[in-house]
This record gives C-alpha cells, structure tokens and sequence, in this order.
C-alpha cells in the first residue's frame, strides 16, 4: 500500500519504453517489507531541470536517470560522486538532506557480473565493440580494476579516437571494427564485450561485426544487451565454443548498487535477478 509515509524513488528518461527497473526495485523492497515504491517518470529534455527540482520538492528519496538524461542531468545536481566524475554520466541520484547527489553504478555494476562469473580482468586484454555512454563506464571499471589493455572498435573511426581521448594513459587503443588490424587484434583478447544496441529487441537478428574464427577460444563473450538474453552476439560466439555472458547480470548489480545507495540495506540480489529473468523470459 503506498502511504504519505512511503519513500519514493523512479527512473527518469525520455521516451521511456518499458523500463524493467520499477518491477525490480519493487520487488526487492516487497521482499524486505520496505516502505519504498519505485515509479517510471517520462521527463522530457525540456523539463529536465524543472524534473529534477520537483523531485527533490516532493520528497522523493532517488531517481535512476537514463537516455537522453544521463549527461544532461549533471548541471542540475549539487554534487558528484567520484563513480559519476570519472565516466562523465549520472545513473543514479540521491536526494540526501535537500541535496541532489549523482552517481554511476554501471561500471561497478559491470565489474560484479564480471567477477560473479569468474572472469578475471587483471593484466588481461578486453577486446570492446561500441564507443557510447555504457562503453565509457565499461572502459573506466576496467581500467580502475587493472586491464592490460581495452581495444576499443566501433564503425566511426574519428568518434573511437575522440572517445580514446577521454582515458588518460596508453592502454585504451582505438581501431576501425572493418579493419584488417581489427580482425588481427581479435585473437589477443581474453574478454569480447558488445556495448551497441545491435541485437537488442526488436532488431534480433542484429550484431556486431566479429570474424568469431579470429577470436581466442579460451575468451568469455559478454553482451551489455540483456533483451533477449541469448542475442545473435552471443549465440554466435556459443556456436564458436566461447563462453557467454549477458547483461542481465550488470542490469541487476547496477540496480542493487542504487538500491542500497537510497535504502542503506543489502539489496536482495538474488530476489532482484530472479525478478529480471522472470520478466525477460515471459516477454
Ligand atoms: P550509446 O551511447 O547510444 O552508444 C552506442 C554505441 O553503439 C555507439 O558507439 C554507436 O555508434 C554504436 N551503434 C549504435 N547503433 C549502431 C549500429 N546500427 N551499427 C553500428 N554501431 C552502432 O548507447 P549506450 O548507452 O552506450 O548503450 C549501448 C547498449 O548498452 C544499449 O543496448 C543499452 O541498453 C545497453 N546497456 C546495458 C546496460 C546493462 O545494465 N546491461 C547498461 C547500460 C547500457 P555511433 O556513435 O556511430 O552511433
């Protein structure tokens, strides 16, 4: 039942679709008898500003912010969290005491499903497809956990360079993903990570460019997208005898991450999963 009493917290971004996050936030508080309700809040470009401002009027505890916000957002928030200054992009606030706090938990988020499968990052080489916002945060965990080395392909060779720019050091390169010197830098690559829409749902059928014969067998495959959870990315890789990994994991660890940033409790990961799976296998 939602009360006056009841914490708010919601996602804001724009078109909005169907975010999975109000069903997993509330099934996590439900699960801790928490007096929390997660809402979906479409806030369009415009209203950015005036959206941020009325949440912290009406008491609002947190917010996750998505596309187009996650840069935007920033101007209007009175502090950032180290997570937030380094990637350059807020996925979560909190409104603490009058104040707006942003914060990134995807590269943390990212980091928790690596190492929840095993992966080890240390002195190794990621091989990443797609140069946006999630690559940012994907490039930035790695670095701050001790990659050898991110070989970042993407279709615009100036937007990978200007993206490379942002990473201070010698270990991020950028390459063209048509290229033969990509196809050649395939095969030293422990982790192959798709960060680009390509084969989230609708557009199935869709992926990345990769010569999978190219890539090392020992690699773990691992795709951001998480609907569908077996994408052409990683069916194909499977279909090569890699290993796979989808982004359902780091869905719910950056979620859980905000989660415990609002309510100071141990989010019920398990419970949070189970939530997610449910949702995208019915789908
Ligand atoms: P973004 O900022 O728009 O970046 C997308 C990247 O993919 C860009 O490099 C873009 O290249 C490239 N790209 C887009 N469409 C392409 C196409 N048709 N062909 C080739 N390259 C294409 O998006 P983002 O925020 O990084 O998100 C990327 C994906 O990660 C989304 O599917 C998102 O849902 C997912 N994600 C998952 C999680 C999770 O928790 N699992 C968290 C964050 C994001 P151009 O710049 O040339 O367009």
């Amino acid at each position: 039942m939602i009360t006056n009493k009841t914490t708010l917290v919601g996602i804001i971004g724009w078109p909005l679709g169907h975010s999975l996050s109000p069903d997993m936030h509330n099934a996590g508080f439900t699960h801790l008898k928490l007096d929390y309700a997660y809402v979906p809040l479409s806030v369009h470009t415009g209203n950015l500003a005036a959206a941020i401002a009325g949440l912290k009027v009406l008491g609002f505890r947190g917010a996750n912010v998505t596309i187009p916000h996650k840069e935007a957002v920033i101007e209007h928030l009175d502090e950032l969290d180290a997570s937030a200054m380094e990637i350059g992009a807020v996925n979560t606030i909190v409104f603490d005491d009058g104040r707006s706090i942003g914060y990134n938990t995807d590269a943390e988020g990212f980091i928790y499903s690596l190492y929840a499968a095993n992966v080890p990052i240390a002195d190794n080489t990621a091989i990443l497809l797609g140069a946006g916002g999630a690559a940012r945060a994907v490039v930035a965990g790695l670095l701050d956990n001790g990659i050898s080395k991110v070989i970042v392909g993407a279709r615009d060779i100036d937007k990978v360079t200007k993206f490379v720019h942002q990473f201070s050091g010698n270990k991020v390169i950028p390459c063209d993903w048509q290229s033969q010197q990509f196809e050649q830098l395939l095969s030293t690559g422990e982790i192959i990570i798709n960060s680009t829409p390509l084969g989230m749902y609708p557009e199935i059928s869709s992926a990345p460019p990769v010569n999978w014969q190219a890539v090392n067998k020992k690699a773990v495959a691992y795709d951001l997208v998480y609907n569908p959870l077996q994408t052409t990315f990683l069916k194909t890789a499977a279909a090569h005898g890699i290993r796979t990994i989808s982004g359902e994991g780091m869905l719910v660890a950056q979620g859980a991450i905000a989660f415990e940033l609002w309510t100071g409790e141990r989010a019920p990961f398990k419970v949070m999963h189970a939530k997610i799976l449910e949702l995208l296998t019915k789908s």
